[in-house]
């Protein structure tokens, strides 16, 4: 059992991770961790999660009202607060503002094509959530219906939000969420995606549970496709089956036809985009 002060140090450590990945600027983001049942230790608002020290973070009960610590709360403890309240097996939470999973939810996109095999295995779709204005209950509402079964979670227009069963777990969940979604980037500059078939979906499916940590309730491939909020639709008994949707996504992307300056056009740009990321993650190591 980690001590008070082991948490406090995890979360200086991943913070300066988050910055260092360039997941978050300035005075961006929050991380929390659920010391026991009536008491959550996160960060303070106003603070580079870069800079911090343990002695910067907060301890609130399960209301917000501060126990302990000198600065103030961070203003998204509100969310903070629902996940832990709505899910007993979280136990640490990250948010964060990674540029190209942001810019995703900034273009009211979710991540919700099954692309790579370990993102399904591990999180499944990654649902966009209306925006709600950061700091007041309506950002909480708009995560509510998504947090019985998803564990990572695009924010329209603001960033992302993961959680686990430890804060380690949350955090490696942010990485896969950005991970993914620069994926996802270059196979829209490609303009290609070739989703994982039904029958392959449902087997990694099954094999989750043979993945140590992995406890991800994301409901696929019964779920496919948003609306035009970004909020799921489930396929009611009369709707298409999951594969038909499925194939008629890979089928149509398959088929685009690319010219041979587009094909150039695209090459240059995944280079592009690979060496912002290089010089980025390489300038901030
Ligand atoms: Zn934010």
């Amino acid at each position: 059992m980690a001590t008070d002060y082991q948490l406090r140090r995890d979360i200086v450590r991943f913070g300066a991770m988050l910055h260092s990945l360039g997941f978050i600027a300035a005075t961006d983001g929050n991380l929390s961790v659920r010391l026991d049942e009536g008491r959550i230790l996160v960060t303070p608002t106003g603070m580079s999660k870069g800079m911090m020290t343990p002695s910067d973070l907060v301890v609130v009960d399960m209301n917000g009202r501060r126990l302990k610590g000198k600065r103030q709360v961070t203003s998204e403890i509100g969310m903070h607060l629902l996940i832990y309240r709505m899910r007993p097996d979280i136990n640490g939470i990250v948010h964060a503002h990674p540029r190209t999973a942001t810019g995703f939810a900034a273009a009211g996109m979710a991540l919700n094509q099954p692309l790579v095999c370990e993102v399904v295995i591990g999180l499944g779709l990654i649902p966009l959530a209306p925006y709600g204005t950061p700091g007041t209950p309506e950002l909480a509402a708009t995560l509510e219906p998504l947090i019985p079964q998803y564990d990572a979670i695009l924010m329209a227009n603001h960033g992302v939000v993961t959680y686990g069963s430890d804060l380690q777990s949350a955090y490696m969940k942010m990485e896969t969420v950005e991970h993914f979604a620069q994926i996802a980037l270059v196979t829209h500059v490609l303009g290609q995606q070739k989703p994982l078939a039904c029958e392959d979906l449902e087997k990694l499916v099954a094999a989750r549970r043979r993945y140590l940590g992995v406890n991800s309730a994301a409901p696929m491939p019964v779920y496919a496709g948003m609306d035009d909020l970004g909020t799921k639709r489930r396929l009611s008994p009369s709707s298409p089956p999951a594969r038909t949707l499925l194939t008629t996504d890979a089928e149509s992307y398959s088929s685009a036809k690319i010219s041979p300056q587009r094909r150039i056009a695209c090459h240059l740009v995944v280079i592009l985009v690979q060496e912002i990321f290089d010089i980025h993650v390489g300038g901030n190591a």
